[in-house]
C-alpha cells in the first residue's frame, strides 16, 4: 500500500494520515515534520530548510528529495508507506518515480483533499500540534478535551511558527504555482482520486478507506 495525500496547506491530509496508518501498519512520512524535527534539533539540514519553511516557501527539490530517498530505504516501507506532503513540485514527483522504480514499487493512490482557498485561512490559524506526541488539534474544528493538552499522550500543544495568517498567503501561493500542477501530472497517470475534504473529519476518513478498499465508484 503506498500512497500519497496531496491538497493545500490545512485540507487535512495530517489529520487523516494520523488515522489511516493506524489502520494499515504503514509509516507516515511528512517532510513538513521531518523539517521541523531537523529545525528543533539544529541540525545543518534544520538550518537550511528553516530559512525557507520560515518563510512559508518551499525547500529546495534537491534538499527535499534526499530526505524522502533515505526515509524509504528503512526497513519499515517494506510494506509500504503514506506520504504526507511529498512530492510537492513535479520535479519532486519524477524524483519519487525514479526511487520507487529502482526499488521495484509504484504509487498505488494518490489522494487529493480539496478545500476551497476561503476555508484554509481558519483551518491553519486555529491549528494546534502536540509536542510530544504530534497529534493535530484545531481550537474549534477538533477541539481537544482540555484547553492547550493532548488527548492521547498529555503533551502541551503550541502553534507553529508558519501557521500564521502572514504566512498562509505565501503558502496557498507556493501550492498555486508549484503543486498544483501535479494534479494533472497524477490524473494522466490514472492515479489521481480527489476527495471532498470539507466534509467533517470522519466523513473524510471514511472516504479514504473506500478508495483504498478498492470500493468507491
Ligand atoms: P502543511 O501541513 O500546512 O501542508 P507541511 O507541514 O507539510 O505544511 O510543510 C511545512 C513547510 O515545510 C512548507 O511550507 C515547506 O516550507 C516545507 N515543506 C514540506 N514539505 C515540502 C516539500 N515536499 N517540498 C518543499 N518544501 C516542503
Ligand atoms: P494539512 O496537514 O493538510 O496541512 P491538517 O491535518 O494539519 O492539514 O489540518 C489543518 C487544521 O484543520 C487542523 O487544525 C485540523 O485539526 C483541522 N482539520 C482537519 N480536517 C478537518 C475537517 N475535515 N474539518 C475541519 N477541520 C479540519
Ligand atoms: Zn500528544
Amino acid at each position: 500500500m503506498n500512497i500519497v495525500f496531496m491538497g493545500p496547506p490545512g485540507a487535512g491530509k495530517g489529520t487523516q494520515a494520523e488515522r489511516i496508518v493506524e489502520n494499515y501498519r504503514i509509516p507516515h512520512i511528512s517532510t513538513g515534520d521531518a523539517f521541523r524535527a531537523a529545525m528543533k534539533q539544529g541540525t545543518a539540514l534544520g538550518l537550511e530548510a528553516k530559512r525557507y519553511v520560515d518563510q512559508g516557501l518551499l525547500v529546495p527539490d534537491e534538499i527535499t528529495n534526499g530526505i524522502v530517498r533515505e526515509r524509504l530505504q528503512e526497513k519499515d516501507c517494506e510494506n509500504g508507506f503514506l506520504l504526507d506532503g511529498f512530492p510537492r513540485t513535479i520535479s519532486q514527483a519524477e524524483a519519487l518515480d525514479g526511487m520507487l522504480t529502482a526499488m521495484g514499487r509504484e504509487i498505488d493512490h494518490v489522494i487529493d483533499l480539496h478545500v476551497d482557498r476561503d476555508k484554509l485561512l481558519a483551518r491553519i490559524t486555529g491549528r494546534r500540534i502536540c509536542r510530544s506526541c504530534g497529534a493535530t488539534y484545531h481550537i474549534l474544528f477538533n477541539p481537544p478535551a482540555k484547553e492547550g493538552v493532548c488527548d492521547k499522550c498529555g503533551g502541551e500543544l503550541y502553534q507553529r511558527a508558519d501557521d500564521t495568517v502572514e504566512k498562509v498567503g505565501t503558502r496557498l501561493d507556493e501550492y498555486i504555482n508549484k503543486t498544483a500542477p501535479l494534479l494533472d501530472y497524477y490524473q494522466a497517470k490514472g492515479k489521481l482520486r480527489k476527495l471532498n475534504g470539507e466534509q467533517d473529519i470522519n466523513a473524510v476518513t471514511e472516504e479514504i478507506h473506500s478508495i483504498l478498499r478498492g470500493q468507491a465508484e
